[in-house]
């Protein structure tokens, strides 16, 4: 087993921290403060983003993008995870599944987003709808060479930015050996169509300057030329791109942890209680301790998945794995450090306790980890017929 990364690896991974360091950094306190990126913030770090080559480096070379292997991603994302969400996701990963655009998607859609000139977001989950998200109730009725689309998704991050939405629709119905299942259909729709309304969803503890909105769709008229893929096929489609999508999730939350190991440790080496820094306190030193290794077995989960998806060999369950380990590890991590910081930690003067709250959301988005745990138990059962 070979765990170094190559002098190219290493040097994205390098060139990408700067990047964060030096352009998504100084504007963190004011995007917490706005709970917005100014307008003129995001169209500077985008610019420079793509000047850096740094844009879409999840889309295939040949098409203007990164065309980075799987475990550069995973470096990307680690580097990219530092730092605040609304900031690090203007250095845009356009979503996995518009690789799926065909002919005149490609310049539509696709090609547009890799440049930087428009931008996505995924629209699955209804308020019925979360996890048992193939109970979606929004449905595509065809009409000729358009669908109409009736129905309502909420929490839908970045909606109110975004030029265009991947939306995941009832197409119909199959009756399988468990019941009637439902076929789901993924379209591109513009969000600038009549019929469709976006509004900003009530403000969440995680993430400011990152929004979710709800999608009310009042029989709205997509062409059927918008469709990805075949029809009733959405889910099978997103699921080529998933596990992929799953290590983002994995890898941002160890680039957090690390950063959040980083300033704990460093208040523990100088903070000074009964004439000693903290850190030498057993109490104290044990918790990073316990930080550090844990952050370490994520990261390797991390890479370990990455490299065999690499090599075409990554299951669901590696990357669930990832994904609930990573997630929760972070979790840990944030409680702790405030800890660390004791009342400081607390307070909005030091990022701490906005790390503290920006991480719950891993443990939810993206399948909770209630979900990742039942795509684990599913593998351990499966050969033994449970
Ligand atoms: C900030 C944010 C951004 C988001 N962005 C997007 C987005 O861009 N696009 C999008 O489509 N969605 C998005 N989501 C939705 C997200 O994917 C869902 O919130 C998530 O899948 C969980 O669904 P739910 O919130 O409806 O919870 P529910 O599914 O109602 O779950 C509630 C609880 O029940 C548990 N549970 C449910 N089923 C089971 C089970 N079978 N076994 C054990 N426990 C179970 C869950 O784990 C959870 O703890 C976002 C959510 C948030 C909070």
């Amino acid at each position: 087993m070979d765990f170094s990364l190559t002098d190219e690896q290493r040097l994205i991974a390098a060139t990408v921290r700067e990047f964060v360091e030096r352009e998504l950094y100084p504007h963190e306190d004011e995007v917490e403060r706005l709970d917005e990126v100014p307008g003129e913030i995001a169209r500077a770090i985008r610019k420079k983003a793509i000047a850096a080559g740094l844009y879409a480096p999840n889309m295939p070379a040949d098409l203007g993008g990164g065309g980075l292997d799987p475990v550069s991603l995973v470096l990307v994302e680690r580097e990219l995870g530092r730092a605040s969400y609304g900031l690090q996701m203007l250095v845009e990963r356009p979503s996995n599944i518009l690789q799926a655009c065909r002919g005149e998607q490609r310049e539509r859609y696709l090609l547009p987003a890799i440049r930087g000139e428009r931008h996505d977001c995924v629209a699955m989950t209804e308020p019925e709808a979360g996890s048992d998200v193939r109970s979606m109730t929004t449905a595509a009725e065809r009409d000729g060479d358009t669908y109409v689309i009736t129905g309502t998704k909420h929490f839908i991050s970045h909606a109110d930015v975004a030029d265009f939405i991947i939306l995941f629709a009832a197409t119909g119905e199959e009756v399988t050996a468990h019941g009637p299942k439902k076929l789901i259909s993924a379209l591109l729709v513009d969000s600038a169509s009549p019929g469709l309304a976006v509004h900003r969803g009530p403000p969440c503890v995680s993430n400011r300057g990152y929004h979710q909105c709800e999608l009310v769709f009042t029989r709205c008229r997509v062409p059927v030329a918008n469709r990805l893929g075949e029809e009733g096929r959405g889910f099978e489609l997103l699921s080529q791109w998933l596990g992929a999508t799953r290590l983002t999730v994995a890898a941002t939350s160890v680039g957090r942890a690390r950063r959040v190991l980083e300033a704990a440790t460093q208040w523990a080496a100088s903070r000074r209680q009964f004439g000693q820094p903290i850190g030498r306190f057993q109490g104290v030193g044990f918790q990073l301790a316990d930080g550090a290794t844990e952050l370490e077995a994520a990261e390797m989960l991390t890479l370990r998945a990455a490299a065999k998806l690499d090599l075409g060999t990554m299951t669901d369950a590696d990357a669930a794995m990832a994904k609930l380990y990573a997630s929760e590890m972070l979790g840990r991590m944030t409680d702790v450090a405030v800890q660390i910081f004791g009342g400081m930690g607390l307070m909005s003067e030091l990022p701490v306790e906005r790390w503290w709250r920006d991480a719950r959301v891993e443990r939810i988005w993206d399948g909770t980890s209630e979900i990742q745990r039942h795509i684990i138990a599913r593998s351990l059962l499966r050969p033994y017929g449970g």
